[in-house]
């Protein structure tokens, strides 16, 4: 009853006996003419979400199956429905108790089954009602009602009317004011209100239209007296616009607040733009016309020029932060560096080139002569282009600081571009610039560095030139060295094609034959084979010692190293070609002295034979290295190795309980195995000479080892070797000691004749030789040994093999 207690303040809410009534008899609607209470028992319809107001249409689902009986109810006994809001805690089933008494009495206008067993119910409602009691709960409720008239409040008068009237203007005008704070269209609406005269109803409307809780809406249905009514809506809709306007205020103020950053924002980027307006624009400014300036001044060709331009203009209006700028900025600072027109004028003096190279270097005289040559020719013919020239020979005889000084004494500036390991194509040309990242060929950086159009670039190491996937270098480097090719060389990074035609390429390498064919064709080769014990000599005598006495601070008055002692050193401590590690053991002893000189306080250090070991330790070398005795099946052969001259002891053994077979050992090649097999078959052509029993060809296999195999002998340099090792270890006839021999046999017993003469010349020496035994064929190369090393040795030219025996085996 607690809801009554609002709305019945004026009292008399009749109890008395019902009837069950037709939808017609509850009269026309709120405001129209309802003017007697009427008991009803009608179906009831209870709310959970919303209070119903009279005189509304209002459209409902309903599912529970309750409800749907109650409608039902009402439809077959043409009775109106009982519509009221559940109560907060309402039990489950839900009772008529568990709703506020007061509701509304409503008219089902329409009805259709929607989806899942649902029905849609258009209802009209009439006018406000009380339950009075609660006739049945079986399947649905079933209520006694009565219905509600408005009333007026007591001492209601003309005065108390002209209030109420203000009070409905002030309802609407707040109405309005509320729902364009809430920025809602209902014009409408608001425009029909103003219009109705009756207060209650005027009332209801807003309740129904306002967001306001459910327990509001329901004091306001409960108000049956219309002043009290007003009095409830005005404090419910005044509640709700001052939340609107707190919400609108808030609203403004964060809309303000966003505006605020975003001025904030705007004003940062204009700070931007003024900054660079003043700053760094001016810099950029003055940079980009530096730019152009500097490609004015290159004058290159149009089609290069215009490209450049647009590159540039590019750059001038790039955010200067960008990744893009700098890579911009990069490329066109290496064109602008580029020396597209710069040369150094050659030297035209061959007097003085030929001084300047004779004080660099001790001997390479068919390096120093073609270097005059070029230098005369050049002088005769202007247009004579650029020369490729091939420096191969073993490490340390020169030829990278050769190339040096072939570069001082022509007068052109000198890069040097190692190409030891160079496996990828885009090192010699370039990255595209497509790529993150992307950088110029070496090529190109080495103009770059040199500063000049047409520098002398070294080659260094192009027989190390790899190749894989990524591409061919040995291909690029082909259209680098091709003299047709090169005038428009282009690299991929820099996009513009670079004249290369007046660069002078001089390549070292220490082998010919890992140098691709197509690569070697291009290159005029000369050979620089290892040094003598004298060139040796007389090049750290003039040349290294010198060089290393200065580098340490030295002088030929605070130290010096005398003849004999470089002798020792040579000879104790290096065993090479060239004179790498010589020049590093003079570099030791002078590092020694500087020592002695300030530690000990000395003037000068003098350096004899017989201190040599006092600075360098104990000797590592053997000069003599042939030792013990004569042996059987045990040849002292020569080879050539990249690396220089070697000896190499080939050892033959004849192994009982074989058929024949010949085995070949150690790290050897195939032409090393097919030398083998022909040495064998040539030694069975001549058994009876030696008294060895053909049966033992059958009966026995051969075994050819050829020791010391960390570097891959090969080519067909080895035949006499093996052959002489054969016939000794099947005869039995010991092998001289001091007997060296290179060259190849034919199944005829013909001596072939090889190369790198000197090389193994050298190696013989070194190792003790006294008789080195060679081709016939190679006599021309023999006379162009120095006389030193012809002198120092014994040197057989050999035709056959008969020859070679007679001088290899000992009587
Ligand atoms: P490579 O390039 O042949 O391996 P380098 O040019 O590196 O040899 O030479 C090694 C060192 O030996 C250098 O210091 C060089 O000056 C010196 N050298 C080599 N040959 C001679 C020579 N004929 N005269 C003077 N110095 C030499």
């Amino acid at each position: 009853m607690n809801d009554l207690k609002n709305s019945t303040n004026s009292g008399d809410i009749e109890t008395t006996a019902y009837e069950e009534s037709a939808v017609s008899s509850v009269g026309a609607g709120v405001g129209g003419g309802l003017s007697e209470i009427k008991k009803n028992i009608v179906a009831m319809l209870s709310l959970r979400n919303a209070v119903f107001f009279p005189g509304r249409i209002y459209q409902i689902d309903i599912s529970t199956e309750r409800d749907i009986l109650a409608v039902q109810y009402s439809v077959d006994n043409k009775t109106p429905l009982f519509v009221a809001t559940q109560k907060e805690n309402a039990s489950e089933p839900l009772l008529p108790d568990d709703c506020h008494s007061i509701g509304v009495i409503a008219e089902i206008t329409d009805r259709i089954n929607i989806q899942g067993g649902s029905v849609r119910v258009v209802v009209k409602t009439e006018a406000r009602a009380v339950k009075l009691d609660t006739i049945s709960t079986d399947g649905f409720g079933k209520v006694a009602v009565q219905v509600l008239q408005d009333r007026h409040c007591d001492g209601y008068d003309a005065n108390v009317a002209a209030e109420n009237l203000k009070r409905k203007n002030v309802a609407v005008k707040g109405f309005e004011k509320y729902v364009t704070l809430m920025n809602q269209r209902v014009a409408s609406l608001t425009g029909k209100l103003a219009k109705l005269q009756d207060a209650g109803l005027v009332a209801d409307i807003i309740a129904d239209n306002l967001p306001i809780g459910l327990e509001a809406k329901q004091s306001v249905l409960n108000a049956i007296v219309v002043e009290e009514r007003l009095e409830i809506l005005l404090m419910s809709l005044y509640g709700e616009i001052e939340i609107a306007e707190t919400q609108r205020d808030i609203e403004e103020k964060l809309h303000k607040k966003l505006n605020k950053n975003q001025k904030e924002y705007f004003l940062r980027e204009q700070i931007k733009v003024i900054q660079t307006e003043l700053g760094d624009d001016t810099e950029l400014e003055t940079e980009v016309m530096e730019m152009k300036k500097k490609l004015a001044s290159l004058k290159l060709p149009k089609a290069i020029n215009v490209k450049l331009e647009r590159e540039i203009d590019r750059y001038s209006r790039m955010n200067a932060s960008s990744a893009e700028s700098a890579v911009i900025r990069s490329y066109v600072s290496l064109i602008l560096d580029l020396p597209w027109k710069k040369t150094t004028k050659d030297n035209e003096d061959i007097v003085k080139a030929e001084s300047i190279l004779e004080g660099d270097h001790y001997g390479l005289e068919k390096v120093k002569e073609r270097i005059l040559e070029y230098l005369a020719v050049r002088q005769l013919n202007k247009k004579m282009k650029g020369q490729i020239i091939c420096l191969v020979g073993p490490p340390g005889v020169g030829k990278t600081s050769i190339g040096k000084s072939i570069a001082k004494a022509l007068g052109r500036n000198y890069t040097r571009m190692s190409l030891g390991g160079v496996r990828d194509e885009a090192e010699i040309r370039g990255h595209r610039r497509t790529y993150i990242g992307a950088i110029p060929g070496r090529i190109i950086s080495c103009i770059k560095d040199a500063g000049t159009r047409n520098p002398l670039i070294l080659l260094d190491e192009i027989d190390k030139l790899a190749g894989d996937f990524r591409g061919d270098p040995a291909g690029a480097l082909l259209e680098v060295l091709d003299s047709e090719q090169n005038k428009d060389f282009t690299d991929h990074y820099l996009e513009i094609p670079f004249d290369l035609s007046d660069v002078i390429f001089i390549a070292t390498a220490n082998t010919l034959s890992t140098i691709p064919r197509p690569l070697l064709d291009r290159m005029e080769v000369i050979e620089i084979s290892g040094y003598t014990e004298d060139e040796k000599l007389n090049i750290a005598a003039k040349y290294l010692v010198p060089k290393k006495l200065a580098e340490h601070g030295l002088s030929a008055s605070t130290c010096t190293i005398s003849d004999t002692a470089i002798k020792e050193i040579i000879r104790g401590y290096t065993r090479e070609s060239g004179v790498r590690n010589l020049e590093r053991k003079i570099a030791d002893i002078c590092r020694k002295a500087a020592v002695r000189i300030v530690k000990e306080d000395i003037r000068s250090v003098k350096v004899a034979e017989r201190s040599v070991s006092k600075y360098l330790g104990k000797k590592k070398y053997r000069f003599d290295i042939v030792a013990g005795e004569d042996q059987v099946g045990v040849v002292t052969g020569l080879a050539w190795t990249s690396v220089g001259g070697e000896t190499l002891s080939i050892e033959v053994n004849i192994l009982d309980g074989g058929s024949g077979k010949l085995k070949i050992t150690g790290q050897v090649g195939d032409v090393m195995k097919e030398s083998a097999e022909a040495a064998l078959s040539f030694v069975r052509t001549i058994s009876k000479d030696y008294k060895i029993d053909e049966k033992l060809y059958t009966s026995k296999d051969v075994h050819i080892h050829i020791p010391e195999g960390a570097i891959p002998k090969d080519g067909p340099s080895a035949g006499i070797t093996m052959a002489t090792a054969i016939v000794s270890a099947f005869s039995g006839i010991k092998v001289s000691r001091f007997v060296a021999m290179t060259g190849e046999v034919t199944l005829r017993g013909r001596v072939l004749p090889i190369g790198g003469l000197k090389e193994k010349a050298l190696a013989a020496l070194r190792a003790g030789i006294k008789t080195v035994l060679y081709p016939i064929e190679n006599q021309s190369d023999f006379e162009e040994l120095p006389e030193e090393l012809r002198t120092a040795m014994e040197f057989v030219p050999v035709k056959n093999m008969k020859q070679v025996l007679k001088l290899a085996l000992v009587k």
